[in-house]
């Protein structure tokens, strides 16, 4: 049994009986989290008398232990909010149960859910015409939901095609309906984002889709293209960058984030969507993706993902506690600044191949001059507790990805490994 005196122990407090021992109301226990970490949970009991066992394992390492972690993916969360969900992983406040537990229907997951809807409208300042709804599967499942919600076998609709989930987006479009590719950039191998006075739209289309921020290749919109087709819609999937500044949902008819990266763990799938594009899906649409159904029992026609739509709502709570997403953009702006300061500085010895003024805040690729290098630098930053630097396996090189819970004290050491790099191998 850990001691009272470890910042990371379990402590017993005031012995209680040993009735129904391993039943998680029969003996009053407080945890002691690490310094950070909010109010400890306290259980309390009327009979108690006799020390029982703690049945949990101690907590995990202690936070300072923790890496930075320069992955991509799945989900890269804020320390606080890791250590909050801990705290509140074996029993969520008065429930006497894990949130994983409790009915998906019941008052306290409808309190969970609800508030986590009411911060992402805040944080996003998302109008009231908007649904906003927690579904599963991720954004590929959304790659199929969109056209099989918002048109027709016979519709056409458009993708401005700026990296490999832009493209994955339109290949599974083309399945349910008329799919066009209105502008690609992979002949500059993904590097660009077009003027959007080049980009010819249908005005027959039935929606505009793009990928505001191309995980893989690093290729972030700075503004939106406006959708010249008759309904006005613009569809964005928001994946990788939703959250990490403002967005003015009013431009859009749908934006959709698999909810991992910034705000939770992988699974949970965010669609914000126009009201009155609701109501119009394909015979064949899987009721757990039909947004009708889906707004109309507000996200529990079927089960939820529990657990993970409670994790959105700590991060979206954190967010709201940190000034919001202006303030959050600010951060990830001076992060990325600072990182692709470097390679303009290296003179060349790192390259980032992205166009300057769409770089994105999010995913950094670069790449080194002597691409013979690029292990070496992999494996000596992982040394240095600094990991999953390695670039995508279709593009190579290496890639940093500097997310919302990335500490701007992670680029700085990278930065400063980078420079110390170079100077052993220039
Ligand atoms: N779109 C983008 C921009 C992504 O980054 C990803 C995942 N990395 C996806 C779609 C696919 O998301 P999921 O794996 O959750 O289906």
């Amino acid at each position: 049994m850990a001691t009272a005196a470890s910042p990371h122990s379990l402590m017993l407090k005031t012995p209680s009986t040993a009735a129904a021992a391993g039943a998680r109301t029969a003996f009053p226990v407080t945890t002691r989290l690490p310094a950070t970490a909010p109010k400890p949970i306290s259980i309390k009991c009327a009979a108690a008398t006799t020390k029982v066992q703690d049945p949990r394992p101690p907590a995990p390492a202690a936070a300072q232990e923790r890496i930075f972690n320069f992955a991509a993916g799945p989900a890269v969360l804020p320390e606080k909010v890791l250590l909050k969900a801990q705290s509140e992983l074996y029993v969520w406040r008065e429930s006497g149960m894990s949130v994983m537990e409790m009915s998906h229907r019941g008052k306290d997951f409808t309190s969970i859910i609800q508030k986590a809807e009411s911060d992402l409208r805040a944080l996003l300042e998302i109008p009231p015409e908007y649904a906003v709804l927690f579904l599963q599967g991720g954004a590929t499942t959304q790659f199929a939901a969109v056209p099989l919600n918002l048109c027709h076998p016979d519709d056409s609709v458009d993708y401005i095609v700026t990296g490999s989930w832009g493209d994955k987006a339109f290949k599974e479009a083309q399945k349910y309906c008329k799919a066009k590719v209105v502008w690609s950039g992979k002949a500059e191998k993904y590097t660009k984002i077009p003027s959007f006075e080049d980009v010819q739209q249908d005005p027959d289309a039935k929606f505009l889709h793009i990928c505001a921020n191309e995980t893989i290749h690093g290729v972030e919109f700075k503004d939106y293209p406006v959708p010249k087709n008759k309904g006005g819609i613009l569809v964005a999937d928001m994946s990788s960058n939703f959250c990490s500044k403002p967005v003015d949902v009013s431009k859009f008819g749908v934006i959709y984030a698999g909810a991992q990266k910034n705000v939770g763990p992988s699974g949970v799938t965010i669609v914000i969507i126009r009201k009155d594009l609701i109501g119009n899906a394909q015979g064949i649409t899987p009721v757990m993706l039909d947004y009708k159904i889906q707004a109309e029992n507000a996200s529990l026609y079927n089960t939820p993902p529990c657990y993970g739509i409670y994790m959105c709502g700590l991060v979206f709570e954190d967010l709201l506690e940190q000034g919001g997403l202006k303030e959050v953009e600010k951060k990830n702006k001076k992060k990325a600044e600072l990182l692709y300061r470097a390679f303009d500085e290296s003179k060349g010895f790192y390259r980032c191949p992205v166009e300057p003024s769409v770089r994105s805040l999010m995913n950094v690729p670069f790449t080194l001059e002597k691409s013979e290098l690029e292990a070496e630098f992999i494996k000596e930053a992982a040394k240095e507790k600094m990991v999953q630097l390695k670039g995508h396996r279709s593009v190579g090189g290496m890639r940093a990805s500097i997310y919302n819970a990335m500490p701007l004290a992670g680029v700085e050491k990278l930065v400063a490994f980078m420079r110390d790099f170079q100077a052993r191998h220039a």
